[in-house]
């Protein structure tokens, strides 16, 4: 078999987009803003360019940006990353992801994940050779069992992946959760990667619980995070990654071959941007908003939900509805009634019972107030 990835089929978030953009549906699938970016920003990268910033940056990213990141953690969590030996500007968190993985694992090493996982780790597991282990969440708090993680460790676990806030399913690892990942992993070589790319959009007051906040932890853990995600920029396919320095040179091995440096003009935009911290402390606020109008609009309808605790997206649950299984659902409500969603249970590798689907509102308000009219009338 020539196949590296046999049972690998295409996204599900292409897969559903382009349903969406077939059928003219409202597209609450991909997770990507319909509202236009800061001008600013964009003013700040045709000045990267008039200034000359178009040849290749340096293989770990742009210092200042580096520097800006650095200060960062520094404000929000209190803690240092070395801008020279343990941050690097990736190609999104996609590339942060493949690398660190790449980097690490062998052949028959085991990766333990928390489905519904983000659809990037288990190929990225695979074609390195290693085994991905699942533990499945289940709805409706989808709480991780921290005896059943522990009971998934032995000699051959490499690596545990984490994601708060979680993508599908809007759930956030708590302090306690934390403290027993912190646990659970000590004494042990496992490297923790924790996919953190929606920090700035955590709810109802809650606080981040980024690894970097648990000493014992940030030890061994990376961090990925995503621009595009926090900047309504998904198109510039920029973030980084960090982690000690001894994890970091192994990581820069990989990264310096797979992209060797990541586009000039948008880290010398971007270090600039970040200097002033409303630009990303102001996003919990602002998709909370969005979140409570959706919320508020459909509270008579026939879906059930529990509010998202982070994220930019929205679970609702179906099951007053239809009988159908989500994926087939999911396209029902697209090619019929106009409105795009992500079925969860792709992001599982085994049967799950419950009759979820994944809205994105990460939209302006005027399409939300058009899919809620939908969501009303189904
Ligand atoms: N991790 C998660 C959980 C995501 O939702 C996404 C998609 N934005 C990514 C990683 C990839 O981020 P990027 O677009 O920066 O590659
Ligand atoms: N992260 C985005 C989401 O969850 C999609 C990114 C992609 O299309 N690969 O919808």
């Amino acid at each position: 078999h020539i196949s590296k990835l046999p049972d690998v089929g295409t996204t599900i978030f292409t897969v559903m987009a382009t349903l969406a953009k077939k059928h003219r549906a409202i597209n609450l699938a991909q997770g990507f803003p319909d509202f236009k970016m800061d001008a600013n920003l964009i003013d700040l990268v045709t000045s990267a360019m008039k200034n000359g910033h178009n040849q290749y940056a340096p293989m770990p990213g742009d210092l200042g940006l580096r520097e800006a990141i650095a200060k960062k953690f520094d404000l929000l969590y209190n803690t240092s990353y070395h801008p020279e030996q343990e941050l690097t500007i990736t190609a999104g968190a996609t590339q942060a992801i493949f690398s660190v993985i790449s980097a690490f694992i062998k052949p028959n090493d085991e990766v333990i994940i928390f489905r519904p996982a983000y659809d990037c780790y288990q190929p990225a597991i695979a074609l390195n050779g290693g085994k991905t282990v699942s533990i499945a969440l289940a709805s409706p708090d989808f709480k991780v069992d921290w005896n059943v993680v522990k009971a998934k460790i032995n000699s051959r676990t490499k690596m545990m992946i984490i994601n708060t806030p979680q993508n599908p399913i809007g759930t956030i690892f708590s302090e306690a959760d934390m403290l027993q990942l912190q646990q659970i992993t000590k004494e042990t070589d496992i490297i923790v990667l924790s996919d953190e790319v929606y920090e700035h959009m955590v709810f109802d007051g809650k606080k981040h619980q980024s690894v970097c906040l648990f000493p014992d932890l940030k030890s061994r853990s990376f961090i990925v995070a995503s621009f595009g995600k926090t900047f309504h920029n998904t198109g510039w396919k920029t973030g980084y990654c960090c982690a000690p320095k001894t994890l970091m040179s192994e990581f820069r091995k990989v990264h310096q071959f797979n992209v060797f440096s990541v586009n000039h003009p948008m880290q010398k935009a971007l270090a600039e941007y970040l200097e002033n911290e409303n630009h990303y402390l102001e996003l919990s606020v602002f998709y909370q908003q969005k979140r409570d109008l959706v919320l508020s609009l459909i509270k008579d309808s026939r879906f059930k939900f529990t509010p998202s605790k982070g994220t930019y997206f929205q679970l609702l649950d179906y099951s007053e509805i239809t009988n159908e299984n989500d994926v087939d659902f999911a396209k029902r409500l697209t090619i019929e009634n106009k409105l795009a969603s992500i079925p969860i249970s792709v992001f599982y590798d085994t049967k799950i019972e419950s009759k979820m689907l994944r809205f994105c509102f990460a939209k302006k308000d005027d399409t939300l107030k058009r899919a809620a009219d939908i969501l009303n009338h189904v």
